[in-house]
Order: structure tokens, then C-alpha cells, then sequence
């Protein structure tokens, strides 16, 4: 088998250990799918900040180069526009897989979770990168258990208007797993349960985004169904840590990456009129299909294994994303799209 030696950062050049004194890790070679993206922006404002270089590939599909923009003119950051679903040839040694339709508005007939997998995982396999892939806990799919354990199967309908999301991130973790089992390719895998955060899509229809966004313009709050559904919600920062922390550790997971914090979707608009506007009205709407009616993390796999659990609550984290969505939705729009 041939070595990779700039896989290991500065170590690879020090076979014997003697890294002298003084000297840093060097710097790693990392690509981010989906960088340009909610979670993946703020995974690369983190690896820059640590020093590494970092090449975010991304369709623009949800992403807006808005998110990344502040790198431009770094020479640690490079940005590629580029369908995962079509190959790519780079040279790096960590490959964080975040491209994905993340929402139920967008993720709809797109093969990016199967075939841009399968892309980036061959890309790894030949340059004997290891890969991170983010997955969702809507694996779990309409959970029988709860809270939710890794081990459990889930349960999911393959036929739904979920499907194409909650079935192709399946494949995507089988695809992954079979890629470390047949191809030997360093694999990570995490669960994430809902995010929220600076940075979020306005208007891709997920529930914190909506609500705050409605908050903002004065609008009813829209909650689906009755409202008793349960969604656990974690701050951004907290995740990045998470999958951070899952790359560089010894242990190819799966990992559930959440906040156990438990809402219903009432609770969380009580939450969004105590932080934003106490007058905001409720308003029913038909909850849409084959709606998960509880989700919360068993994070204690993560806890033990990667030291890791989430350090902001709702109340402190919704604070802290409404004046990004203030500016953005009533700031003066300058910069041009995409
Ligand atoms: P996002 O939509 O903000 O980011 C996804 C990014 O992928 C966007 O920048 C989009 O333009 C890009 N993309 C989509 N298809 C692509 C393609 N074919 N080629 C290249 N780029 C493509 O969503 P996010 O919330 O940042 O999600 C990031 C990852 O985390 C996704 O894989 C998502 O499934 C996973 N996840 C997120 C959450 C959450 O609550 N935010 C929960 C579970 C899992
Ligand atoms: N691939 C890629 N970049 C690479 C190597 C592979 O995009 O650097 C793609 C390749 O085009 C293929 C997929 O990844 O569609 C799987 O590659 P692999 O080598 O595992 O499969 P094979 O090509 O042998 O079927
Ligand atoms: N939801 C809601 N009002 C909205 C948007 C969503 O009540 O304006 C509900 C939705 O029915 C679901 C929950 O909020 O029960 C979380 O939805 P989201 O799409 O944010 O995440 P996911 O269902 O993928 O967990």
C-alpha cells in the first residue's frame, strides 16, 4: 500500500517523532462540501481559524457565497462551484461531506446524497483522505424509541415524500460504511439532530427559521398539526465542535450530534415570542406528512467517546441568530447573488 505523506499533517514528515521544538501542527488540506452552506460556513470559519487550508465546493443550490465571502483574498480558503453529483480531482486529507438538499422544500428528487456520496467517497479512497459524512437523525425516521440510541434501525416509510431524504442519507451512511469495510477509507459518521443559528436559510420552511423570521416581519407564527410534536434543537456552534471533534477522534461513530433539550413546536413559539415579539400570533396550519411526532439525541455515546455535548440552551442560542436574520431580512441587499 502506498503512504500518503502529507496525510498526517507535520507529523508525516517526522517519521522518527522529532518535531522541533517551537513548531505547529502543519496545516491540514481539507475540503468542504456544502461549505458555502448554514452548518458547513461555520465549519470553515473554524478550520481557517485553526489554521488549516480549506477548499469549500459548492453548488449554491441553499448555499449563498454571502457566507463565505469574508475568506475571500485568504490564501488558505478556496472556493470551487461544482455539482457533487459530477466527479472532482483535488488533493487533500479530510473530506467533510455536508452537500445535501437539506430541506424539505429542496431535497426532492436530487440524487446529491446517493451519487455525490458516492463521488466524494471515491475521492477519498484515492487519496487516502479520511471522510466525515453528515448524516440526520431522520434516519430514525418516525422513531419507535426515545429518546433515540445510535443503535436503533429507525423507522422510516420508503415511500413517502420524505423518502428521498431520509432514504438517501441511509444509503449515503451504507455507502460510507461499506467504503471503510471494503476500501479501507477512514470514515466518520454523525447523526445531526435539527441546528439552528446565524446563517440559516431565510425561507427554506424549517420550523426555527420560519418562526423567527415570521416574528420579525410581524407575521403569525405557523406551527403545524397541533403543535405537540417534539424537535430537539441545537446552536450551531455547539455541532461544529461536535463534528470537529468526531474527525480528529479515533472513532468512526455513528454519532448523534444534538442538543437533548426537548421542545414541542408550541413551546418553541413561546420561546420565539418571549425573545423576539411577546404579541406574535399563533396561527394552525396542516401538519405535512409522515412528520416525525418526537425527536430528542441519547447523546452519551458522543459524551463518552468524543468528550463532546452541547453547551448552548434554546433561550440562550435564538438570541443570538435574530439580529443576523434582522439584517438580512430588512438590511439593505448590496451584495448580489450568487
Ligand atoms: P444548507 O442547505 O445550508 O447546506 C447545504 C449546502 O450544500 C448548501 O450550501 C448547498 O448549496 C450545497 N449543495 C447542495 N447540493 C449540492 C451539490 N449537489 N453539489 C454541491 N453542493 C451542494 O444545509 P445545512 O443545514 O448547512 O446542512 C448541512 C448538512 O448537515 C447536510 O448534509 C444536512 O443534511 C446535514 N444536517 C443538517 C441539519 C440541520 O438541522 N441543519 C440536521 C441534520 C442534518
Ligand atoms: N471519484 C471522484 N474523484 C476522485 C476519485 C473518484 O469524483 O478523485 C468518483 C468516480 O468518478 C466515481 C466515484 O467517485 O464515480 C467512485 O469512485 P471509485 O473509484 O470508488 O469507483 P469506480 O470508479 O471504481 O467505480
Ligand atoms: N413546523 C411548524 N411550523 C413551520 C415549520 C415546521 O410547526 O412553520 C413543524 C414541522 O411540522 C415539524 C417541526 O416543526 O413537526 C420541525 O420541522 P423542520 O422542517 O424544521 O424539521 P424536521 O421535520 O426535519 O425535523
Amino acid at each position: 500500500k502506498f503512504s500518503h505523506p502529507h496525510r498526517l499533517g507535520f507529523e508525516s514528515f517526522n517519521p522518527a517523532g522529532k518535531i522541533p521544538l517551537g513548531l505547529k501542527r502543519k496545516g491540514l488540506r481539507i475540503v468542504v462540501s456544502g461549505g458555502a452552506g448554514f452548518v458547513g460556513s461555520h465549519l470553515v470559519d473554524r478550520l481557517i481559524a485553526r489554521g488549516d487550508s480549506v477548499i469549500v465546493v459548492d453548488n449554491f443550490f441553499t448555499g449563498r457565497k454571502e457566507n463565505v465571502m469574508h475568506h475571500f483574498g485568504n490564501p488558505n480558503f478556496e472556493l470551487i462551484r461544482h455539482d457533487v453529483v459530477e466527479p472532482l480531482l483535488l488533493e487533500v486529507d479530510q473530506i467533510y461531506h455536508l452537500a445535501c438538499p437539506a430541506s424539505p422544500v429542496h431535497y426532492k428528487f436530487n440524487p446529491t446524497n446517493v451519487v455525490g456520496t458516492l463521488n466524494m467517497l471515491g475521492l477519498a479512497k484515492r487519496v487516502g483522505a479520511r471522510f466525515l459524512l453528515t448524516s440526520t437523525s431522520e434516519v430514525y425516521g418516525d422513531p419507535l424509541q426515545h429518546p433515540q440510541k445510535e443503535t436503533y434501525w429507525g423507522n422510516v416509510n420508503p415511500i413517502g415524500v420524505r423518502s428521498c431524504y431520509d432514504e438517501g442519507k441511509r444509503t449515503a451512511e451504507t455507502l460510507t460504511m461499506d467504503y471503510h469495510r471494503g476500501a479501507g477509507v477512514e470514515v466518520r459518521i454523525a447523526r445531526i439532530f435539527n441546528t439552528y443559528g446565524p446563517r440559516m436559510c431565510i425561507d427554506d420552511g424549517r420550523v426555527v427559521s420560519n418562526f423567527v423570521a415570521q416574528a420579525l416581519r410581524k407575521e403569525p407564527l405557523t406551527v403545524y398539526g397541533d403543535g405537540k410534536q417534539t424537535r430537539s434543537f441545537q446552536y450551531v456552534s455547539d455541532l461544529v465542535e461536535g463534528l470537529m471533534r468526531l474527525m480528529e477522534g479515533e472513532h468512526v461513530g455513528p454519532f448523534n450530534l444534538g442538543n437533548p433539550g426537548e421542545f414541542t413546536m408550541l413551546e418553541l413559539a413561546e420561546v420565539v415570542q418571549e425573545t423576539i415579539d411577546p404579541n406574535a400570533k399563533i396561527e394552525f396550519r396542516p401538519n405535512t406528512e409522515d412528520d416525525p411526532h418526537k425527536r430528542k439525541p441519547d447523546i452519551a455515546r458522543a459524551k463518552e467517546l468524543l468528550g463532546w455535548e452541547p453547551k448552548v440552551s434554546l433561550r440562550k442560542g435564538l438570541p443570538l441568530m435574530v439580529s443576523d436574520f434582522q439584517q438580512r431580512i430588512f438590511g439593505d441587499h448590496k451584495e448580489g447573488k450568487n
